[in-house]
Parts: structure tokens; sequence; C-alpha cells
């Protein structure tokens, strides 16, 4: 895709990204913000997003974020980022559905693409790592380029799960060419946790149960002790890879109670299943090695739910 060429001569720009925004949709959505910002020097170009975490408040166009998703009129170009399906990006839908011209960019293999124009590739680490090959070099500058590499970052675990290939650190070549600190913006966003957040990672690991001969691992927060510790969604960032680090297990499985009998799961796979399938079948996606899904009932009928199709797929890999 050539994103100038599609984007034409817009006066008037949104940006958006999914719910629950993490560090590769904030990256996205802040580095296409300042990369646009210096194509198009006079548009109108406007962010929608649920409310980042403040850890993320250093980049550029943070200040701007609108949270209400409230706009009277008709964007000339609407661009949707890192969202696997046009549910991801929430009450930015309609804005996106009615602009003149509507433009995704996503790296989810569950994605089928929406929207007028869409570049999805699927073997790229991150959306950031995509919009770092997208973005000229004219146009490039050091905000946008710590925002790319924040978002490559997050995905990529620090440049370490298996969707990190070379042409990631092609991407990262370029960004490190401007001048900021990275080992920072990994140490403040990504490895540092608050005591709520460390707490709740400890209490989770203590509580988490093994099952299926150890390939499984579960753990999960309900809403009494999101009360009790006042978390947000944020908080739960990086806890699914840590039950991840288990010996011997091949999916991990994270959920926290988003409403009463009602849990968002997170799934970690090491290889052997494609947690991307799993969630598909209630309603979620992401991909092969991690993915998510929306799911109602307790923590054990979800859980037995969920093993059904893990069980299946470890039972066809190890045949
Ligand atoms: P998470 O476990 O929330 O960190 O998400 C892992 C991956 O799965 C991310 O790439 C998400 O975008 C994707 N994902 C999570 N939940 C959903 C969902 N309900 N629908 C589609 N994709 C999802
Ligand atoms: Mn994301
Ligand atoms: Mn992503």
């Amino acid at each position: 895709m050539n994103l100038l060429k599609e984007a034409g001569s817009p006066k008037t720009i949104g940006i958006t990204g999914h719910i629950r925004p993490d560090g590769d949709c904030v990256g996205a959505v802040f580095g296409t913000y300042a990369y646009l910002k210096n194509v198009y020097k006079d548009a109108d170009i406007r962010l929608f997003l649920e409310q980042p975490p403040a850890i993320y408040s250093f980049l550029k166009g943070y200040d701007k974020v609108d949270t209400t998703f409230a706009y009277p009129g008709q964007f000339d170009v609407f661009i949707a980022l890192d969202s696997a399906d046009i549910g991801r990006i929430g009450d930015a839908d309609k804005l996106f559905l009615g602009a003149k011209k509507s433009i995704l960019i996503d790296h989810h293999i569950s994605n089928n693409g929406f929207g007028d124009v869409f570049c999805v590739e699927p073997e790229a680490s991150s959306t950031c790592e995509i919009l770092t090959r997208l973005f000229e070099d004219e146009y490039m500058d050091v905000d946008v380029a710590k925002a790319l590499y924040t978002g490559i970052a997050h995905d990529t675990g620090v440049f370490r799960y298996s969707c990190t290939g070379p042409d990631t650190f092609a991407a990262l070549q370029k960004l490190v060419a401007y001048d900021f600190d990275g080992s920072k913006i990994t140490d403040e966003t990504f490895y540092q946790k608050t005591y709520v957040q460390n707490q709740l990672l400890g209490r989770t690991l203590l509580e988490s149960i093994l099952f299926m001969d150890g390939r499984c691992i579960a753990g999960y927060i309900d809403r009494k002790a999101m009360e009790f510790y006042e978390a947000e969604s944020s908080d739960f960032e990086g806890i699914v890879n840590q039950l991840q680090m288990t010996k011997g297990v091949e999916v991990a499985i994270f959920m926290y109670e988003t409403g009463t009998l009602e849990f968002k799961v997170s799934m970690r796979s090491n290889g052997k299943v494609n947690v991307a399938e799993v969630s598909s079948y209630f309603g979620g996606g992401g991909h092969v090695r991690a993915a998510g899904c929306n799911m109602n009932g307790t923590f054990h009928d979800v859980l037995n739910n969920l093993s059904l199709h893990i069980e299946k797929q470890l039972e066809s890999f190890d045949q």
C-alpha cells in the first residue's frame, strides 16, 4: 500500500486503534499522528482512542486524544490501526464507516480486512513494523520513530517473541537512527510495574492452576480482587506472559472479570496450539501464539470450553 497516495490531499483526518489499547496500538496511533502532521501541515488531524495508560504520555499527541468519539462531520480520511475486525475499534466504527475514505493497517492473522483499502500483513511482528515500512523517510522524525519503536518493542516482548524476524530488525535499524533512548522507553513502558501490578501478578501466579498434565496453566482475577486493588485492565498486561514462562506449559490462559460471569480472556501458546483459532470459536481472534476473546460463565466454565479446543489441537499435534 502507498499510504500517501491512498490518502490523497485530505483536509480532515481521523485516526483510531483498538479498544483497551496496548503498546503497539498506542505506538501506531501516535506514530501515524506525528507522521501525518509532518505530511499534511494544514490538515485537521484527530485522534480517537480509549484513554491510553499514562506511561505513554511522553509520546507526541498523547494530550490530543479524544475519548468521547464525538465528531459532527465526515472525515476525508479515517485510519484504523492494529484492529483485527471492525468491532475492535469500538465507538470509532461510525466515524470509520462514514468517512470518504477508510483505511486499515493491521497484522492480525484473523483479520479478513475491512474498510475501503486495507493492508493486513500477518507475518509482521506489529502494526508499527508495517508503518515503519510504509512511512516515507522525508516525513519521519524523532517523534514518529519513538512511537513506532515503542509499538514494535511491546508486540515482540522487547524483540524476543517468535514474531520478531529479519524485517523487524530492518525496521528497527531505520528507527534507532533517530536520537532517542530506546532502553528508557522499554524500561518505563514495558518492564517497570507499579506495586499494585506486581501484587496482581503475584496473586495470579500463586492461585494459578496447572492442568492437562502440566501442558496448560490458567489464572484469573475476579471483580472483588479488581475492586480491592482498584485495578484497571492495563494493570494485567504481562501476567499471561509470565504464566507462559512455566516449564512444560504449551498454553497459558489469563482472564479477568469484566462483568458478572463475563471474562476477558488472554491466551499465549508456545507454538503447538493455534490460540487464534481457539479464540475464533468464541468470537475473538489475534495471532497464532497470542490471542484473546470475551467469554461468559464462571472461571471453570470458561476453562472447560477453552480446554476442549486446546486438547483437540494438542492431540492432533502429538499424533
Ligand atoms: P491480549 O491477550 O489482549 O494481549 O491480546 C492478544 C492478541 O489477540 C492481540 O493481538 C489482540 O489484538 C488480539 N485479541 C485480543 N482479544 C481479542 C478479541 N476479543 N477479538 C479479536 N482479537 C483479540
Ligand atoms: Mn494491539
Ligand atoms: Mn499489534
